[in-house]
């Protein structure tokens, strides 16, 4: 039998790992987390239970439980091992960090399904107490049923800001506004696209719109110059609305939701090209319909190109039938030509809410220098930017990275990373994508020092 390890037990891991177990195998599905789900079918605490019906609605409770029966249906036929971080992948091997050990586990194939985080835009008082990322927000309150704050803003440019700000309604939080960067006519423009790639899912998030707006929650469009006020803790947020004036709301906590960036540092240590997505704003790994990314080697689910949900499961299926028609086997032609169409679809519509959702980057000239830009080293955006514009300055990230520590620090860059490549192609004139990326680097988390020794000394 082949060894087949899936990184990742998300929507996308779990479905390879679903197919993969239907066809005979028996993969090993690493996770850090101590139970599956990934983000979106993430497992409440039991120690908590939180109910995710509550939270997540009639349509999202049904999903979730969907997904997570039919991953137990095959439980018993995959090697399920929740607490091992992925580290770092060579030469045909994964570094796994379990508590202080670590170990290496060969395989012949590898599917990377890590997901994606919260992308930042730096600006002034992000890094204050009370101030998270939207998938921070949520992953409190489906881990945990705890909330940020009592009255929350939730701020961005993403439509998952509507859903989250639901959520904590649902849940009894105030939510004081939903502070939209993008203007109302750059949705109503995406439109038309959009009704006719996923029409259900276009309604879905309209209804979130108006169960907000019935629920007296100010929604703002087209709003700019955001700051959050405090010291000690967030006090509110100032900004300009559409018009230009300036405007306040106070506020215990703030959401701040700007569009994801795919987990793609495995990739990239793994040997995978990578691709410079420019709806996206980011590099994704290089890979065909089916997640192939290299001899022995695929990808699927966010990590691999940013899709939503049901686009993950679709991938994970698909790269699972990959990897078996690679090893020889006779894979289902026909569901595999619709899953196909369908993941296209679903994978355009999601283009087409990226460029309704724009990333700000037109904010960045008029982002105040003290502004922080990687909070792990404490470099401004006026720091970067100095060193870009002395002579012989860093023109690309990694440059950039080796004189101003910039992306150094515990992180690797992984939340900073894009940020610090938009500010650096904003200061010198020059299109992104010519910027590069970061590179990948192990460990790609924080472990403990113990494991990294014992590595090293490891046969
Ligand atoms: C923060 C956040 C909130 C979201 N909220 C919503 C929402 O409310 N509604 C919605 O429709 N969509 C939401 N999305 C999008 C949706 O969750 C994703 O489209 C979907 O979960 C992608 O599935 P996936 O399997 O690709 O990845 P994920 O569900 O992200 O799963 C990836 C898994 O990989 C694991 N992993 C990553 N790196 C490693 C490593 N190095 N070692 C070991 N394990 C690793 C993670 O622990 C995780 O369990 C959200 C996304 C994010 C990031």
């Amino acid at each position: 039998m082949r060894r087949i390890v899936i990184i990742g037990a998300g929507p996308a891991g779990m479905a390879a790992a679903g197919v993969l177990a239907e066809h005979g195998e028996r993969p090993i599905l690493l996770d850090e987390a101590e139970r599956p789900g990934g983000q979106i079918w993430r497992t409440p605490s039991p120690a908590v239970a939180a109910d995710p019906g509550r939270v997540l609605g009639r349509t999202g409770a049904a999903e979730h439980v969907a997904g997570h029966d039919a991953f137990a249906a095959v439980r018993d036929r995959v090697d399920h091992r929740p607490r091992h971080l992925a580290w770092t992948v060579q030469n045909g091997e994964v570094f796994v960090a379990r508590e202080n050990e670590t170990r290496t586990i060969p395989y012949d194939a590898l599917l990377l399904a890590t997901g994606a985080t919260d992308r930042l835009l730096p600006l002034p008082g992000w890094t204050i107490p009370g101030v998270f990322s939207l998938g921070g927000a949520q992953t409190l309150l489906k881990d945990q049923g705890a909330a940020i704050g009592r009255r929350v803003v939730f701020a961005g440019a993403s439509p998952l800001l509507y859903l989250a700000a639901l959520q904590y309604r649902r849940m009894g939080v105030e939510v004081a506004a939903v502070l939209d960067t993008t203007r109302f006519a750059e949705k109503l423009r995406a439109m038309p696209a959009l009704a006719r790639t996923a029409p259900r899912t276009l309604s879905r998030g309209l209804g979130y719109m108006a169960k907000l707006r019935a629920g007296g929650v100010p929604i703002l469009h087209g709003i700019s110059a955001l700051a959050v006020e405090g010291t000690a803790r967030a006090e509110g947020v100032r900004f300009r609305d559409a018009s230009g004036a300036e405007q306040r709301i106070a506020c215990d906590a703030v959401a701040l939701g700007f569009g994801l960036r795919a987990e793609t540092q495995l990739a990239d240590l793994a040997g995978a090209a990578l691709r410079f997505d420019p709806d996206f704003r980011q590099w994704l790994p290089a890979a065909d319909a089916e997640g192939r990314c290299g001899p022995g080697l695929y990808a699927a689910g966010d990590g691999c190109a940013i899709g939503g949900a049901e686009a993950a499961a679709i991938s994970g299926r698909l790269a699972a039938w990959a990897i078996l028609a690679d090893g020889g086997a006779v894979v289902p032609g026909a569901e595999r030509a619709s899953l196909l169409a369908r993941l296209d679809a679903l994978r355009r519509f999601q283009r087409g809410l990226t460029r309704a959702f724009a990333w700000p980057a037109h904010w960045l000239p008029d982002t105040p220098p003290d502004t922080i830009l990687c909070r792990c080293e404490g470099i401004t955006l006026g720091g970067l930017r100095d060193a870009a514009t002395r002579p012989l300055g860093p023109r690309d990230v990694n440059r950039a990275k080796a004189l101003t520590r910039c992306g150094m620090g515990r992180c690797q860059g992984r939340f900073c990373g894009l940020a610090t490549a938009e500010a650096l192609a904003d200061t010198l004139g020059l299109p992104l994508e010519t910027v590069g990326r970061l590179r990948g680097q192990a460990p790609v988390k924080p472990i403990p020092l113990d494991a990294t020794l014992a590595a090293e000394v490891a046969p």
